[in-house]
């Protein structure tokens, strides 16, 4: 975008003159386009739990209620709350990352416990997904820091299940050759249309159709999955049929076990 704009100027001579400056504001314009993207997705991710909480909280208030009632309630309550703070987490995180500001801790690593622990979190989410996790090795250690690699498994994890709303098999593979660690998350759900691919991993971009958009969501959780994975010394990419499903997969390079035995303590899982 080229902003085109006349200046003037004096000369020595006492003369005036008019010239025509050109500007390349394409970068502004973006930056302006993200800011105001940023504010609508914030209002409205933050609006719907914010709902919930007040909504519940006027039913607890003003009317008498069994107790196990009341129980729900609360419980909706400490959901949508845990939710809020999750949102305002990925903004956050967002914005260090966009100011550089992102501290990752490097310690090693085993990802097996790590994803494990991840999928049973999961399970209390849904009861329509099945979960396999499916691997021949029992120590797949890399150099990371390890909540941020929870952060990256969980991401991927819950985008399988929001994703798959019929349900279906949700499988993890994790294999490793002598240089790297590989892990991949299998889901049955929406897919992914071709031409959205290479989009997925930027900030605030969701599938433009109407299954994925009635799906809630800011469009950050995979800009935030790639960043980490990319500080990890990783690589993601993903493949998807869609309407059949989506694999993402993730390559780590791996901490030989000769390594480890000099330093053998410090291993976190
Ligand atoms: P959010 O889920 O908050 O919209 P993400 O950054 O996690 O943001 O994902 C970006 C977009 O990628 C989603 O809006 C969705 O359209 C698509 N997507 C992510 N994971 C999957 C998946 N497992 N299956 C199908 N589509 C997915």
């Amino acid at each position: 975008i080229i902003k085109v704009y006349a200046k003037t100027i004096y000369h020595g001579d006492d003369t005036l003159r008019t010239i025509l400056v050109h500007r390349d504001i394409t970068k502004e314009y973006e930056v302006d386009q993200m800011k105001s993207e940023f504010v609508s997705t914030v209002s409205h991710e933050l609006r719907t739990p914010l709902a919930s909480v007040l909504g519940f909280t006027e039913l607890l208030l003003n009317k008498e209620l069994k107790p196990e009632r009341k129980m729900k309630y609360l419980q909706t309550i400490y959901n949508e709350a845990n939710r809020l703070t999750l949102l305002i987490n990925d903004f956050l995180d967002v914005q260090r990352m966009e100011s550089g500001k992102q501290t990752y801790e490097k310690k090693y690593v085993d990802l097996y416990p790590i994803i494990e622990t991840a999928i049973e979190h999961q399970k209390v989410n849904t009861t329509l997904h099945h979960f396999a996790l499916q691997s021949d090795v029992h120590q797949s250690i890399i150099f990371g820091d390890k909540s941020k690699l929870e952060q990256v498994f969980t991401n991927l994890l819950s985008n399988s299940i929001k994703y798959s709303p019929n349900g279906g098999n949700v499988t993890v593979r994790i294999n490793e050759n002598p240089e790297f660690v590989f892990i991949e998350f299998e889901d049955e759900g929406l897919g992914i249309p071709n031409d959205a691919i290479p989009h997925l991993f930027q900030k605030f971009y969701r599938v433009d159709n109407s299954d994925h958009r009635r799906i809630g969501g800011t469009g950050l959780g995979l800009a935030i999955v790639e960043e980490i994975v990319k500080a990890s010394g990783g690589k993601i990419t993903v493949e998807s049929e869609y309407g059949k499903g989506s694999v993402f997969k993730l390559e780590f390079p791996r901490v030989i076990t000769r390594e480890l035995t000099k330093q053998s303590e410090g291993i976190s899982s």
